[in-house]
């Protein structure tokens, strides 16, 4: 039973782009949701770290990072996906490296700053029936300019093209653009940046780089939101096949759900 869809999220966004009849599977037909694995579960316990820490620099990281992870590799077991124990024991050992980078690398970037959110929600109406939703990291104030920040996992880091990808930081434009709007900001008075937390690298285990977003960047990707929720809504799902194979390849390809 297809679900009609009252708002569109980012994830959402890019999964339609990347191919229409994928999203048709994962958010209408939920077929075969993914259930998540080692790296979405540590993705989401060093976010609960960032989001306290940033709060409360006293905070018990490890604690915090321990109990997050083991109830999110729980919750993966309970839904009987195989977890790597080698990769999970690691993972251990390289967010203890990452905690001490993260508030120095916040200080170092902005030097003095107050936190405004953390894991602020959006749920901005983009015509009837149909909101864009999202959840901002965090956003901290230099004197009269917000800063968006989205906490990234990675391995060893980006490199230039994923930094520049259009797609990639779409996100922040949409974010900066729905923010700006939600508390009738000018948009000049916000920039946007993405933290990334490295894993596997050597050093500069914390990387925050500035992401922009012009009039221009924030009008196309506000024009692709506009044409996917067009074709959302009038059941338009074409089979992007450049898509099947690139990249990790999709989860789909040759099944049951989606044969050549
Ligand atoms: S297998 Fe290809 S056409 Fe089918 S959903 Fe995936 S990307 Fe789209």
């Amino acid at each position: 039973m297809e679900k009609i869809r009252k708002h569109i999220s980012f994830s959402e966004l890019k999964i339609w782009n990347e191919c229409p009849y994928k999203h048709k599977l994962v958010y209408l037909e939920k077929v075969k949701e993914f259930k998540g694995n080692e790296h979405t579960a540590f993705g989401t316990a060093m976010h609960h770290v960032c989001e306290n820490l940033v709060v409360n620099s006293k905070a018990d990281y490890k604690n915090l990072f321990n109990t997050k992870f083991l109830e999110e590799l729980r919750e993966l077991k309970n839904n009987n996906v195989e977890l790597n124990r080698d990769l999970v024991t690691s993972m251990r050992s390289q967010a203890d490296k990452m905690f001490k980078h993260i508030l120095p690398s916040l200080k170092k970037t902005f030097n003095e700053f107050e936190v405004v959110s953390v894991e602020e929600g959006l749920m901005e109406e983009l015509k009837k029936d149909m909101h864009f939703k999202g959840f901002i990291d965090l956003v901290i104030k230099k004197g009269d300019t917000y800063h968006i920040i989205d906490w990234k996992t990675c391995s060893w880091g980006w490199d230039t093209k994923r930094k520049s990808d259009r797609m990639t930081t779409y996100q922040l434009t949409l974010y900066k653009h729905f923010f700006a709007k939600k508390h009738n900001i000018n948009p000049s008075k916000i920039e946007t940046h993405f933290a990334l937390l490295k894993r596997t690298a050597k050093k500069n285990n914390v990387e925050i780089f500035r992401v922009t977003s012009g009039a221009k960047k924030t009008e196309n990707a506000l024009k692709l939101l506009d044409k996917s929720i067009y074709n959302i809504k009038n059941r338009i799902f074409i089979k992007n096949r450049l898509a099947c194979t690139s990249g990790y390849g999709c989860e789909f390809f040759n099944t049951e759900f989606c044969k050549r």
